[in-house]
């Protein structure tokens, strides 16, 4: 087993005495500050393909990035001073999750703040299978994170259909979140918009395409915008781009 670095400063008791005004004062060391922040990173469950995500290597192709990126910094300044959260809307590989990742990285390293992330299709898979006799996870274990966490990101909302049962349940704790006022940040790829209505914004979603509504209810719909500030991107599919720009025949 490799041997465990001990902080020389505090000799791994997180404290160190200082001076002040002639008095020893027991005061956190530094590496306290730095393994909260290890600590926090690893409790957030941040996926490994988006470890790396920050506000620094977002990149910037139209107007609504630029727009998304100003309200994703400004979320991470006023918080928790806002009593509203984030819903990122647009068409795959825009970069909505890319920022949703970004603003829990700047909250955990500036803020200390706890932040958890979930995938709404492993959300609902693992909701259901605590149904299940055998299942290793209980549903307080799924479910305590989401209600305790401070800020939650749940990612792809509506991208799995879900039943009545499983529509409820989460609509039953994005509401618990709303009532004890804590923040979630949304990311969907369902356009928002109410029927018959067609715009520019179509060009970037497949035709006959559900819509949020479709996905979540209209319950749920309406609730998120009550606790969420809507910040729509589109554009092209970078993720899709970049990758084929990178494979050199
Ligand atoms: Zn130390």
């Amino acid at each position: 087993m490799a041997e465990e670095k001990i902080c020389s400063q505090c000799q791994g008791t997180g404290w160190v005495l200082k001076e002040i005004r002639g008095r020893a004062t027991a005061q956190r060391c530094s590496c306290y500050q730095e393994q909260k922040v290890q600590i926090l990173l690893e409790q957030a469950k941040i996926p490994r393909r988006y470890e790396n995500c920050t506000f620094k290597n977002f990149e910037i192709h139209n107007q609504s990035h630029r727009h998304a990126l100003k309200i994703s910094k400004q979320f991470v300044k006023n918080y928790p001073i806002q009593d509203v959260g984030l819903l990122y809307l647009g068409p795959c590989g825009v970069g909505k999750t890319h920022l949703a990742v970004a603003v829990i990285q700047e909250l955990i390293h500036k803020k200390r703040v706890p932040c958890y992330f979930y995938d709404f299709r492993e959300l609902i898979r693992d909701i259901q299978s605590t149904y299940t006799p055998d299942s290793s996870l209980t549903e307080t274990e799924v479910l305590a994170p989401i209600f305790q966490k401070e800020v939650l990101v749940l990612d792809e909302l509506g991208a799995k259909r879900t039943s009545a049962w499983v529509e409820e349940t989460i609509f039953f704790i994005i509401n618990n979140r709303y009532n004890n006022k804590k923040l979630t940040i949304f990311t969907s790829n369902y356009l928002d918009r109410e029927e018959e209505e067609e715009d520019r914004r179509d060009s970037y979603y497949k035709k006959g395409d559900d819509s949020l509504v479709d996905r979540i209810g209209i319950r749920l719909r309406s609730r998120l915008y009550e606790m969420c500030k809507i910040v729509e991107m589109w554009g092209d599919d970078y993720r899709r781009k970049v990758k084929q720009a990178s494979y050199r025949f």
